[in-house]
């Protein structure tokens, strides 16, 4: 019989790795709950049209793609924004705004397998929709730098731009939107000269080159130096000065390292405004990254809501901690094994665990009819904190032995005094 492996791209999560997820779910999770934010689930499996739609060839060449027994043209979700922007035009359409959403979950891209790079992964999502204030851009920001301080990342930094400086240059110089978005997905992967090759007048190219050139101490001069630049080009203007009140605020309530970089694109389509990722030094791959999409959820067909969210990477925030050696906040209490010490008093121990797990005790019970030495040392290895032996004479008498597996100390306690003994 040939051995089953995974798809190529695709892992199994065990042990401390599938903790480590588990963990960063929770901190997900808990974040959205301060920041005010409802979760929501949406399938896995989306219209092909509806992914496709405005999220950029980058990402439409990468979609795992196939017609399900009904003839359909669907696709795996290579991110959420597309299925969260659908919900905003149907069942949420007239909730009152904003909306503030949050969806983690498994995403699907056909990327080279590298070290942080699969092809399936997973992504906390935060969308926050139906506002154009600078504010809306603001708490995103603030909830992605809450998110990887509370998960305990160090140095981590903020590489921000905005697009609508590029496109306002490239289109009061009459260049196409389509064109637009080549050059962007180019600058994203820095490939500049392409990107500038696909540009037929000098003006854009030098007005590119020259955003390429800024390079300050901090991100009010970067700032000022953009609107220096990009003088006579309202729009461009318009975008920097979005970007200064964002980081102002931004800056004002929270301690974070903000990089602004005046030629950063994404490779998404679908953003109009604010764009960013974070980094920490130790790995050149984002952990996260977000920025403002106000026309999407009008080309799905809504009414025209503005809109700013952000994703993490799960997969790159755990090599992170790892890189980082960054230590999980317990979360986990005692860990307990039962063991009948026969079977004349398995029932009797059986209840035992229900009555610990009820109490919110993590108790595993012996289900291997092993001898009590064989499951002791099991639990030892394994580093349970303690073993309750259900003996017949002992139990008769209303008590079990508990033994402290680290400190190899038993007693004989009351059944009654269980509890107290193992929460103490
Ligand atoms: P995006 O949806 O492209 O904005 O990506 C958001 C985040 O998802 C990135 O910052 C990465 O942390 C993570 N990510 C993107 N692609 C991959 C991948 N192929 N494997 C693992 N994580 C990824």
């Amino acid at each position: 019989m040939p051995t089953f492996q995974t798809v190529r791209g695709m892992r199994d999560l065990l042990g401390e790795e599938a903790q480590i997820f588990a963990y960063i779910f929770g901190k997900a999770r808990n974040n959205a709950q301060v920041y005010g934010f409802k979760e929501v689930m949406t399938p896995l499996v989306e219209p092909l049209e509806l992914l496709s739609a405005k999220s950029g060839e980058e990402i439409r060449q990468r979609m795992f793609i196939f017609k399900d027994l009904g003839d359909r043209q669907v696709a795996l979700r290579p991110e959420f924004t597309a299925s969260i922007a659908r919900l905003a035009t149907t069942q949420l359409k007239t909730e009152p705004k904003p909306l503030r959403l949050f969806s983690v979950g498994s995403v699907y891209r056909y990327d080279e397998p590298q070290k942080g790079r699969y092809r399936e992964f997973y992504q906390g999502n935060f969308e926050l929709m139906g506002s154009s204030k600078p504010e809306a851009d603001a708490e995103i920001i603030l909830l992605t730098n809450n998110l990887i301080r509370t998960l305990g990342l160090k140095d981590y930094a903020f590489k921000i731009g905005q697009v609508g400086v590029i496109r306002g240059i490239l289109s009061q110089n009459g260049v196409d939107e389509k064109v637009q978005n080549a050059v962007l997905q180019r600058m994203d992967k820095k490939e500049y000269d392409a990107a500038f090759q696909l540009l037929n007048d000098e003006k854009s190219r030098i007005m590119l080159e020259g955003l390429l050139k800024i390079k300050c101490r901090n991100w009010q001069e970067t700032i000022d130096q953009i609107k220096a630049h990009v003088v006579g080009y309202e729009k461009a203007e318009a975008a920097a000065k979005n970007l200064f009140e964002i980081l102002e605020l931004v800056s004002k309530s929270a301690n974070l390292t903000i990089n602004v970089e005046p030629a950063f694109a994404r490779g998404l389509e679908y953003y109009t405004g604010l764009i960013f990722e974070v980094y920490i030094p130790e790995l050149e791959i984002a952990i996260g990254g977000g920025g403002r999409y106000d026309r999407l959820i009008e080309a799905f067909g809504g009414d025209p809501t503005p809109a700013v969210g952000c994703a993490v990477g799960i997969d790159r925030i755990a090599i992170a901690m790892q890189t980082q050696n960054t230590i999980l906040q317990a979360g986990e209490g005692k860990k307990v094994v039962v063991i009948p010490i026969s079977e004349a008093i398995r029932v009797e121990a059986l209840k035992i665990a229900q009555n610990l797990r009820v109490e919110g005790v993590t108790a595993e019970f012996e289900v291997m009819g092993r001898k009590m030495s064989k499951a002791l040392e099991d639990a030892d290895k394994r580093k349970f904190d303690y073993a309750v032996i259900v003996g017949e004479r002992e139990f008769n008498e209303g008590n079990v032995v508990i033994k402290e597996l680290a400190k190899r100390e038993q007693t004989v306690i009351p059944i009654g005094k269980l509890i107290e003994k193992i929460k103490s």
